[in-house]
């Protein structure tokens, strides 16, 4: 477990260090709907690029309106941070994450970049062959860039890795649905980040040998059990918060959390359909949602499977995917009697606020506490 940490918090050194043993490239990414296993089949190493709130280098000039954790990611690369990253990608997703990548690369023209067209619409008819052709494209413009062909025996077996990191990860989020769960929000969150920066063959080699320790752990107190709903995450100070306030997180419908690991690719023989078939399969972002409205009812599925006691709903501040999807999850959530707290999330201000509501909802579903309306307003 603290090797997943000491990987995450010094996730430049290890790609450093990973570049200088591989020889290979770096691919930076944003949204979890990047088919990763193509890069890695290329022999790339593929990174989620992580806010870090570091202090703003002047981003609110190059960025106005954005969400601050794009404009924060932007600012990672200003100050230096991503200076070993080889290539940038971009999926269709939401604006503000364009303006990122579309501002990095006017800065940083050097970095070999796609953008990547992947239906809003996951579930339209034509969806899966749009997507299968868009693969095609960044298939053949990543084998231009490396000088090698991306064989199906590389694809097969980056499926293979990328199954086997998604079955171990859905394992460890199991431990979390005891009455005692034996992990910690924060510590299935640091692991899930750390996942997204480091080579899926090496993560598995850990899980591996981690998940029977923790299946032997000491079952932590019997808290109440929050569930995290929202805006993508980038570090583990809400989890660590709700279990400063003796609540545990103990589940989420977050992209980078469950939305990352939920389903696997079934193999094809057309490989390129396989992977885009599970990217189009996976759960709905908020982004992809708007016809269909999948997302409420599969939080409320979540709450049930881990029993949760209440739900967080952490948006990231101007966030608009989740800024409009939210009343229909608030929709749902009053229906069915669900306690719940709204928030923004803004690292530009203290945490104080934050804690008040909380606070509140976890005084809400404590045993013995009477639930008054059955929802809470943020
Ligand atoms: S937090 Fe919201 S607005 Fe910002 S990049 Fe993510 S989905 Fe887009």
């Amino acid at each position: 477990m603290k090797t997943f940490k000491e990987i995450l918090d010094n996730r430049h050194m290890y790609a450093k260090e990973w570049k200088a043993k591989t020889g290979g490239k770096v691919l930076g990414f944003y949204d979890t709907y990047f088919p990763e296993e193509i890069a890695y089949a290329a022999g790339v190493l593929p990174v989620r690029i992580l806010a870090a709130h570091e202090p703003d280098s002047g981003t609110d000039r190059l960025m106005y309106g954005n969400c601050y954790c794009t404009r924060d990611m932007l600012n990672q690369f200003i100050r230096g941070r991503y200076d070993y990253v080889d290539g940038l990608v971009s999926v269709e997703s939401c604006q503000w994450w364009y303006n990122a990548f579309d501002t990095t690369l006017i800065m940083f023209p050097h970095l070999f970049s796609h953008y990547l067209f992947t239906p809003d619409y996951p579930d339209g008819r034509m969806s899966k062959d749009l997507l299968r052709a868009e693969l095609e494209v960044f298939k053949a413009k990543l084998e231009e860039w490396l000088g090698n062909e991306i064989t199906d025996g590389a694809l097969d077996r980056a499926i293979e890795v990328y199954n086997t990191n998604r079955a171990l990860l859905r394992r460890l989020y199991t431990l979390r649905r005891f009455d005692r769960p034996v992990l910690l929000g924060s510590e299935a969150m640091e692991i899930v980040l750390a996942c997204q920066v480091m080579d899926k063959a090496e993560a598995n080699s850990m899980l591996e040998a981690l998940i029977p320790q923790l299946e032997k752990r000491r079952p932590y107190e019997d808290w109440p059990r929050l569930m995290l709903v929202g805006s993508e995450t980038y570090d583990t100070e809400l989890e660590k918060l709700v279990e400063s306030l003796g609540a545990n997180i103990v589940i989420d419908e977050l992209d980078n959390g469950t939305g990352y690991f939920s389903n696997d690719v079934i193999p094809l023989s057309d490989r390129l359909m396989a992977v885009g078939l599970r990217y189009l399969g996976k759960p709905h972002s908020a982004l992809k949602d708007n016809v269909w409205r999948r997302r409420p009812e599969r939080i409320y599925q979540l709450f049930e499977d881990w029993q949760a006691d209440g739900v967080l709903i952490a948006k990231q501040i101007y966030c608009h995917p989740h800024g409009t999807d939210m009343y229909a999850v608030w929709k749902l959530l009053r229906e069915r009697n669900i306690p719940y707290h709204t928030f923004e999330r803004d690292t530009t201000l203290p945490y104080e606020e934050t804690r008040l509501g909380v606070e509140a909802l976890i005084d809400m579903i404590k045993p013995g506490m009477t639930r008054i309306s059955g929802w809470s307003r943020a």
